[in-house]
């Protein structure tokens, strides 16, 4: 969408104004910077945003110079004095000596494990209601503090409370050690455990694929290991996977890469619509918005919110805020409501624009397949907040205030949390399809 604009430029406009952005930011920011690929994978892309073509990958814990930045991504310099873009939310800024941790609060009993995996060693469980510190999501799993050291807990258990509190290097420093205690060979050919590291060492023995490995210490590319008769060797760090990093092998998804605006319905002076008992809408789209930041952000989405709490925000207001950010997708969440009490039921998904806004409305109504009510399709919607978004950009009305049967549904804690997972496949599918560029 955003390639539209520029193409109606002239080209040596276009031109000054890369050259006036990058030399301004270059100029302000070189040498002063460096970061850490925070994904396991990180795409760098020809420019700052998803429509831009990926040049090449990096691996998690490689150190990238910065020299500019735009829209919150990073302008960096690669090998061979190429220089690309990463999105800032998947990188650490090694300029700060302890890093920031978001609060959450545990939802349900959970299991608290040492590494991401439903098989890892039990070190105890956390019960509802108790705040934790994440350090680190990916997909299913989370990294949180636990006993002053790092372990793993499932996602969906956590609800983040939008506060963060400081972790110290002490305690990241123990996570990066439990994230490799075991790892897992992935291939069955030329996979040995060696008396050094190097493929010259002696062998002493094949390994199966599949075969688990305790990780004593890493040395470069190479892992001292425990295998599971005993013996200790060495082993390529190339032929293993990492428990805690299941997308190894894997690029970093669109959806890591994407800032999603969500807008969660009235607010403040306008309550919206109301429910037969009296509960107004407001109060359940910040509770929805709220879910499915948890999840997108879980899924390493960069969330940006029109509102966070009752306030009031203008409703012309709304989509200059996704403007802002060069949102890759814009959802306003809202609940209907009939002129008679108890006659309508069932989810809407709404765009403006065909050519914007359909495939997104689509995507996303076609994943809301987890919901307990009636889905109502995809529809036209003259909305505001649609009509003047300049980005793609979706209002879902996931209910019926004033239908005793659809409040009952959506009042509950899990009807929105699977509202949410199923708006975060939506969006991945959307941006497996490419229809963002
Ligand atoms: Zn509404």
């Amino acid at each position: 969408m955003k390639n539209l604009h520029l193409n109606k430029l002239p080209l040596f406009i276009i031109t000054a104004i890369l050259l006036g952005v990058s030399l301004a930011t270059t100029t302000v920011l070189a040498g002063t910077k460096q970061l850490t690929v925070r994904a396991s994978v990180l795409n760098i892309r020809r420019g700052p945003g998803l429509a831009y073509d990926v040049m090449g990958q990096s691996q998690s814990g490689a150190r990238l110079d910065v020299i500019g930045q735009r829209n919150s991504w990073y302008e960096v310099r690669l090998a061979g004095n190429k220089v690309g873009w990463v999105a800032s939310w998947l990188v650490n800024n090694d300029d700060a000596s302890t890093s920031a941790a978001r609060v959450a609060q545990v939802n349900a009993q959970v299991n608290v494990r040492q590494y991401a995996s439903t098989s890892a060693k039990l070190l105890g469980t956390l019960t509802a209601g108790t705040n934790v510190k994440v350090v680190y999501s990916q997909g299913d799993w989370s990294q949180i503090v636990y006993k002053n050291t790092a372990a793993w807990v499932s996602t969906q258990y956590l609800d983040l409370t939008g506060q963060t509190a400081t972790v110290t290097s002490a305690q990241t420093a123990i996570s990066k050690a439990n994230t490799a205690t075991q790892i897992k060979v992935t291939t069955n050919t030329n996979t040995h455990l060696r008396e050094a590291g190097g493929i010259n060492a002696a062998i002493i023995e094949d390994l199966a694929k599949g075969a688990k490995l305790t990780v004593i210490n890493q040395d470069g590319d190479w892992y001292r290991v425990r295998a599971a008769d005993g013996k200790t060797g060495y082993i390529a760090s190339w032929v293993v996977s990492t428990p805690s990093d299941g997308k190894s092998s894997k690029a970093a998804t669109s959806l890591a890469e994407a800032t999603i605006v969500l807008d969660a319905g009235h607010g403040g002076s306008d309550p919206g619509t109301h429910a037969n008992s009296g509960e107004y809408e407001k109060t359940y789209t910040l509770l929805t918005v709220d879910d499915i930041a948890s999840q997108l952000r879980a899924a390493g989405a960069n969330v940006v919110l029109t509102r966070s709490n009752d306030t009031y925000v203008d409703l012309a207001k709304r989509p200059i805020v996704a403007a802002n950010v060069d949102a890759d997708a814009f959802i306003s969440i809202h609940f209907d409501s009939t002129p008679t009490a108890n006659t309508g039921t069932g989810h809407t998904t709404y765009y403006y624009t065909k050519a914007k806004d359909y495939h997104l409305a689509t995507y996303l109504s076609n994943s809301l397949t987890n919901l307990t009510t009636p889905s109502r399709g995809v529809a036209f919607g003259n909305y505001e907040v649609l009509r003047d978004n300049k980005q793609p950009s979706v209002l879902i009305e996931l209910g019926y205030m004033n239908s005793d049967s659809d409040f009952k549904k959506f009042s509950k804690p899990s009807y929105r949390s699977r509202a949410a997972l199923d708006i975060v496949n939506g969006l991945n599918k959307y941006f497996a399809a490419g229809y963002h560029r």
